[in-house]
């Protein structure tokens, strides 16, 4: 009979590894979570190679202390709850303790990191779970994480990743959703290089949903904003005029967290019934507040999954509030009054009247039978200006005509 064993603490890192850092976005996910839950108001993105390679997150909170440090990469080890209780209130989107703990035992990671009230900072290095160095730095208030070469230890998981735009993608994807669910933090996303994403961080969703979907989408959206007893939904639902050919466009948050629901999106698309046509899906960012205890978060270790008390209602008043605003709202297209405007006090172009002054003028002395019109002789270019002026024709203007009669 085989031996049963106790796994060592190692090995159960690697495994429990599995579930919650899945790809490169899923650190992402994980570190700019912290950094939000520290506090931070700026929090910058920086990868290569789809994050393969390296990953940097680097943010203005609060920093952890030396003496933290280590204990911060053990598993399950949290500062956000001290017992299941606190799940009912927790405001924090961490509180299982394991995403640095999985992190590290699948990658090589640096942490530099200061508290405001520490006179240095702390650099620490910890690499396929094994801690390697921690000392003293000077650093900034803040935390920077560099998480480098990902499964590097785990070849059966890194087979598993895609070609690097397309793991670069799923970031870029994963940091407008957490934009868009944090409008008052500044993000910034820099892929080999370059600026995909810096959003302002002004607390106006509108300008991150333009930033990130362009004029159009911005210019097509409905405002919803509606309190009911247990539970208030806030953000922009899209016209039907710019629905979209695939869901990717249902964005939806539950209490700041990015979360996919098949609840909240049969809501969101039965409540457009009738307005789009099929095989077109509807494009949202809502926020959800609910309160704690009618919303288990704890159903995954990537808490991507929620699990509602009272699903029923949450379904009717969300499908009943999209319809309400879809109602309430004039949803012929906008038809853009000011380019009716430009083209009405435009002058049109009189050819006949043109060509008249030209030739009283002398700058053309006939006309060809084919009506083309013919200049036996130059005029000089004083007069072909004082010419064109008289007739308010400026050279470069909209009303200068395109074939040059000289
Ligand atoms: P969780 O977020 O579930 O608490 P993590 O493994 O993600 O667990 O992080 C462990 C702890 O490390 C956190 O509870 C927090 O105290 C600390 N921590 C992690 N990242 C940061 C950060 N960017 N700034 C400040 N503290 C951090
Ligand atoms: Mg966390």
């Amino acid at each position: 009979m085989p031996l049963i064993q106790v796994l060592d603490e190692q090995t159960i890192d690697k495994i429990a590894a599995g579930e919650v850092v899945e790809r490169p976005s899923s650190v992402v996910k994980e570190l700019v979570e912290n950094a939000i839950d520290a506090k931070a108001t700026a929090v910058t993105v920086e990868i290569r190679d789809g994050g393969t390679t390296l990953i940097r997150i680097t943010d203005n909170g609060c920093g952890i202390a030396q003496d933290q440090i280590p204990v911060a990469f053990f598993r399950h080890s949290t500062s956000k709850i001290r017992s299941v209780d606190d799940l009912v209130t927790i405001s924090s989107l961490g509180f299982r303790g394991e995403a640095l703990s999985s992190i590290a035992a699948v990658s090589q990671v640096e942490l530099i990191t200061k508290t405001t009230d520490a006179f240095t900072g702390s650099r620490f290095l910890i690499e396929g779970g094994k801690e390697v160095l921690l000392e003293e730095v000077g650093a900034p208030n803040g935390t920077t994480f560099l998480v480098k070469n990902l499964f590097y230890n785990t070849p059966a998981r890194r087979k598993f990743l895609k070609m690097p735009q397309t793991e670069a993608g799923y970031i870029n994807d994963m940091m407008e959703r957490i934009a868009l669910s944090h409008p008052d933090i500044s993000f910034k996303f820099i892929n080999n290089g370059q600026i995909r994403l810096h959003t302002s961080g002004n607390g106006n969703l509108k300008d991150n949903i333009y930033h990130i979907y362009g004029r159009d989408i911005a210019a097509n959206l409905l405002d919803v904003q509606e309190t009911f007893e247990n539970f208030s939904v806030s953000g922009y639902i899209g016209k039907p005029v710019i629905s979209r050919g695939n869901r990717h466009f249902e964005s939806y948050f539950i209490n700041g967290r990015y979360i996919k629901s098949s609840i909240i999106a049969k809501a969101i698309e039965d409540g457009y019934r009738g307005c789009l046509m099929q095989h077109k899906y509807p494009f949202t960012v809502l926020s959800i507040c609910l309160d704690g205890n009618l919303v288990d978060v704890n159903v995954h270790p990537n808490k991507m999954e929620l699990r509602f008390s009272d699903e029923e209602e949450l379904y009717r008043q969300i499908l009943n509030l999209i319809h309400r605003t879809l109602q309430k709202r004039e949803l012929i297209a906008d038809v853009t009054l000011k380019e009716e405007k430009k083209s009405a006090e435009k002058p049109s172009f009189d050819k006949k009247r043109f060509r008249n002054r030209l030739r009283k003028t002398g700058w053309i002395r006939y006309a060809r039978p084919s009506g083309r019109t013919v200049p036996m002789s130059r005029n000089t270019s004083t007069e072909r200006a004082n010419l064109l002026q008289n007739l308010f024709l400026r050279p470069g203007s909209d009303r200068y005509p395109n074939r040059n009669p000289g």
